[in-house]
């Protein structure tokens, strides 16, 4: 508790002691010749003075219809009719709930800085030969830093010397360290386990990945879920209709019957029953809860409304490579038709040096020599379809069956299962070289998870070949399978899926940032994996997956249908615990004890149920 609660706190007990004091005093004291009554004025004003003063200044700002207006009013009137102890009970029983929503917050809060705690106080930079200790913000692109065990990487950079073992779990909710050795990226936000690291920064401390995540998340309460915003609407009108009903209420009746002290205490009722904080509240503290939850466990979700769509989620589309596979390829064998085995991988791998393609990497892996730059020229990428350069002078196109078509060459079909990487020039067809992918050991899991939770359709969409693409969608029973697909092309069957769903489920795409973020802005949700270091799939997706594995989409699934069952829940409760005491009131059967448990016991009870979408995460967090 802060200190401003443990004083509310010391409050609630003054005045619940003078309450029940006086009490006492009235029921069994010895009859004065003055009333006692007078005295419940002073736990009154002990517990409600700053409810009364924010009203009057609210009303003296124009701003009149809150809830400080509806408590001060349903308090002052019950005063006036004489109902003492009801003033006295309603004010307390409304600073309690308020304490507890406070609390509940904050703890809220403190659970996501908890994980801001990925933030780096400082930065080791080594300039001049001497080490200095500075703000991260100074250190410059391509400087040196030093990571010592125990320490936070401060900023995104490659390992220049020592070797050591990371621990990601802040960012991604792993627990297995990650191995870093010379030539290996760090990310920032890792904590440095075993090794002393020397590191050159390849990026500034406000791109590198803690200063996008950190944005991210502190921004993420912009973006309200639908749910969000209709009970903002809700709260706008509904305090106004209800201070215009309760004046109804006292006067109608009032004039029919006569009963003007009846009526009057009525409406003072129906005022603290209505009273809209347990919906104002405990929605949002839901939804925050929720993407604070599913934070820890390393899904970032960009908003409310995202949380709210991947609940939704009716149709799930997967890109195949890199996300439901590996993405590490390894070359099983080379046919070479006009050179030998050397020159093909050589001229594959030349051609592939700038390429951050999964499969340009494994050919480079593969050729695993130093590249001599002066040889390449002319590089250009063709989205889809492969690569084209220019190597010791000559055109040379490294790509699929597509490209091969593309520039008129007439190649060999290849026997062996895999994804064949033809290696051309303009003119002649030098050989292919064929490449073989695995699975992710969890994407079987992750399809039958998704199943499990309702999603009615998973499809993949990819560039590779049929015969890749069908082999890989029977293995992890997937509905559809699109293969042989330009990035163009995918988009068009996002398009078509969207179409056929119903109007109330989502589409959710999964990829891992690679070119395919028209797709990922396309569907109801874009979810990029894997992102740990990637900058392209944090910007262009929804819902970032810190790791690169597919089940988390599962547990995000998950987190995201419980956070919406929880609003609803709180949504139904309230309205209809108050829908039932207003019913009665109207009647003139509820009194003025009813209608503050309609009002704060509601609140509590659905703010404590708000909290459960951050509790159940962190269990899930344990139990894995
Ligand atoms: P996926 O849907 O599998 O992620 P991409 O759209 O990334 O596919 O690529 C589709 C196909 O285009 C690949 O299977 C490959 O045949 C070819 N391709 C794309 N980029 C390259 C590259 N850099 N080198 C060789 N082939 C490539
Ligand atoms: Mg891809």
């Amino acid at each position: 508790m802060t200190k401003k609660q443990k004083k509310m706190l010391t409050r609630i007990l003054a005045a619940a002691g003078g309450f029940v004091a006086v009490a006492l005093l009235d029921h069994f004291g010895p009859a004065l010749p003055a009333p006692y009554w007078p005295l419940y004025l002073i736990p009154y004003l002990i517990i409600g003075w700053d409810i009364l003063w924010k009203a009057l200044r609210n009303i003296a700002h124009g701003q009149v219809f809150d809830e400080n207006f509806l408590m001060a009013i349903a308090t002052v009137g019950a005063l006036c009719i004489g109902e003492f102890p009801e003033a006295v009970f309603v004010m307390l029983f409304y600073q309690i709930g308020e304490l507890f929503q406070a609390v509940a917050v904050g703890r809220s809060r403190r659970s996501i800085a908890a994980l801001m705690d990925i933030r780096p106080d400082s930065a080791n930079v080594e300039r001049e030969g001497e080490l200095l200790e500075v703000d991260p913000d100074e250190v410059e692109i391509g400087e040196t830093i030093v990571i010592r065990p125990g320490e936070r990487v401060p900023i995104d950079g490659v390992v220049l010397e020592g070797s050591s073992a990371l621990n990601t779990a802040a960012l991604t909710g792993e627990s297995l360290p990650r191995d870093v050795a010379v030539g290996d990226d760090v990310i920032s936000g890792c904590i440095n386990l075993t090794g002393l690291l020397r590191v050159r920064t390849t990026k500034a401390f406000g791109e590198s990945t803690v200063a996008k995540i950190l944005d991210l998340v502190e921004n993420s309460s912009t973006k309200k879920a639908k749910t969000e915003q209709f009970i903002t609407r809700f709260a706008r009108w509904y305090t106004p209709a209800v201070v215009i009903g309760a004046l109804l209420l006292a006067v109608i009746p009032s004039l029919v019957t006569g009963e003007w002290a009846k009526w009057v205490e009525q409406a003072l009722i129906f005022l603290v029953i209505s009273c809209p904080c347990a919906l104002v509240i405990s929605v949002p503290l839901t939804f925050f809860g929720g993407i604070g939850g599913a934070s820890r466990v390393g899904i970032l979700v960009k908003g409310s409304n995202y949380l709210e769509a991947l609940a939704r989620a009716e149709v799930v589309v997967f890109d195949k490579t890199g996300t439901l596979t590996q993405g590490v390829f390894n070359v099983t064998a080379t046919h070479p038709d006009q050179c030998d085995k050397a020159r093909l991988l050589e001229t594959a791998a030349l051609a592939e040096s700038y390429s951050t393609h999964p499969i340009a990497r494994s050919l480079r892996d593969a050729y695993n020599r130093e590249v001599d730059e002066g040889r390449i020229g002319n590089v250009a990428e063709i989205a889809g379809r492969g690569v084209k350069a220019d190597i010791d002078g000559v055109t040379v196109y490294v790509g699929n069956d597509k490209l091969m078509e593309d520039i008129g060459v007439k190649w060999r079909p290849c026997h062996r299962v895999g994804t064949t990487v033809h290696v051309a020039t303009g003119e002649a067809y030098l050989g292919h070289i064929v490449i073989s992918d695995q699975v992710k050991p969890d994407a079987r899991e992750a399809v039958a998870a998704l199943k499990a939770a309702g999603v009615r359709k998973t499809v993949m969409l990819t560039g590779d070949s049929p015969a890749v693409g069908e082999a890989v969608g029977r293995e992890l029973g997937l509905d559809e399978v699109h293969a042989g697909l330009l990035p163009a092309d995918k988009v068009t069957q996002v398009e078509e899926l969207l179409a056929g769903k119903s109007p109330k489920g989502a589409l959710c795409f999964v990829g891992d940032g690679i070119n395919d973020a028209p797709v990922l802005s396309r569907a109801d949700v874009g979810v990029a994996m894997g992102a740990l270091g990637s900058d392209a799939a944090i910007e262009a997706a929804d819902v970032v997956l810190m790791d690169d594995k597919p089940s988390k989409l599962a547990k995000g699934v998950a987190i995201a249908r419980k956070t919406l069952s929880i609003a609803n829940q709180n949504i139904a409760f309230a309205l209809g615990v108050k829908a039932v005491i207003l019913l009665l009131g109207l009647l003139g059967k509820a009194n003025m004890w009813a209608g503050a448990f309609a009002d704060v016991g509601v609140m509590v009870i659905a703010v404590a149920n708000a909290t459960r979408t951050l509790k159940t995460s962190n269990d899930e967090k344990k139990g894995r």
